[in-house]
């Protein structure tokens, strides 16, 4: 896809044309300008010639039909991943930032990539435009499969699985690179999600994780303060996060943390921490009682997710996920456990991309 030249196209074209176009392409989904049956023949013409609509990619589907993973080629030829997970009847969308990470956490597929580039805007939110075509082909298809076999509009399973088809409901930019190193276009980026006449996905169905970059979390509290702020925490001290996770040098828990509390403070919003549960490294009761005494907080939840192998490192198992959360829980921290996505996807960022000759 390629909207480089749109704006040089609309310049001679009557006002309403952009939010004509802008309703095409984001509302109706199109994907070929051959479908634009309302724009004169010579504009869809030269649309088709100078802004092609298609994007190039392949779709690897989890077993359980629960997730799907695509593997987008940009216009240089790089590739980026984009992650779709349905659950309890929600498309969630988690989206790339950067082509690869310059950050290099040590249990994380693409920061073992090393970094390319930062993506454009367009190249953010045509992630999100091509799940929202797939969802729409998958809702025609349960459609016609629904007819074809004459079943009941009102059988449960069926409403269930329609609720899950149909259009995207929340985005997360938590694929690949860290997005606040990409600040200025993962802003215009949500502003174009976010817009009524556009995708309209709501400023609350959209997160940003940062590895703790604590000038990006300052700005965002000015920027975007109804958007969810997530925080890559993943150790209860300096010395284990700058061994996990290297920028933890330039930005010491301390500095993260100030900068969390006065994020909820200045939002009175919720701040929830990320805490990869990795066997034998960060995982232990001690470091749990060390982690809620970090995060006493009133507005400050943990969501603690089973790490997803990428290399030598393991998960934790269940039941000691369990008594990490409970330790958290009785010293009045929220925790959460949460439901891991993608296990024969390679759902963990990078896995794809770090197979593909691309990158
Ligand atoms: S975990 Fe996030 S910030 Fe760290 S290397 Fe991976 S993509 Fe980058």
């Amino acid at each position: 896809m390629n909207f480089n030249k749109i704006d040089k196209i609309l310049a001679t074209e009557p006002k309403f044309r952009t939010k004509q176009i802008g309703r095409l392409i984001w509302r109706d989904l199109i994907d070929d300008w051959g479908q634009a049956s309302t724009l004169p023949i010579a504009l869809r013409a030269k649309l088709k010639l100078e802004c092609p609509l298609e994007i190039k990619a392949e779709v690897f589907k989890e077993k359980d039909d629960k997730s799907a993973k695509a593997l987008i080629t940009l216009e240089d030829g790089l590739n980026v991943e984009t992650v779709l997970m349905r659950h309890q009847g929600r498309n969630t969308i988690c989206v790339s930032s950067q082509v690869g990470c310059p950050l290099g956490c040590v249990f994380c597929a693409t920061g073992k990539m090393g970094f390319k580039r930062n993506l454009l805007t367009g190249e953010i939110t045509e992630q999100v435009l091509f799940w929202s075509r797939w969802l729409k082909r998958d809702e025609v298809s349960l459609f016609e499969k629904r007819e074809l076999r004459g079943i009941s509009k009102s059988s449960p399973a069926l409403l269930l699985q329609r609720r899950e088809t149909g259009r995207v409901d929340n985005v997360v930019f938590m694929g690949m690179g860290e997005p606040f190193l990409n600040y200025d276009n993962v802003f215009e980026a949500i502003k174009i999600l976010n817009d009524d006449n556009l995708l309209g996905i709501g400023s609350r169905h959209i997160s940003i994780s940062t590895a703790g970059i604590v000038e990006g979390i300052e700005r965002m509290s000015e920027d975007m303060p109804q958007i969810n702020l997530a925080i890559s925490l993943h150790a209860p001290n300096d010395k284990l996060r700058q061994k996990l996770m290297p920028i933890a040098k330039k930005y010491p828990l301390a500095a993260v943390i100030t900068a969390a509390r006065d994020y909820v403070a200045k939002t009175n919003r919720k701040l929830m921490f990320e805490y990869i549960m990795i066997k034998d490294v960060n995982d232990s009761p001690e470091q749990a009682k060390e982690l809620a005494r970090l995060l006493k907080n009133p507005l400050f939840f943990v969501n603690l997710i089973a790490y997803n192998p990428t290399g030598d490192l393991a998960s934790s198992k269940p039941t000691q996920i369990k008594k990490f959360k409970d330790i958290l829980m009785r010293a009045g921290v929220q925790a959460l456990e949460r439901y891991r996505f993608g296990q024969d996807i390679k759902g963990a960022c990078g896995q794809l991309t770090s197979q593909n000759k691309n990158l």
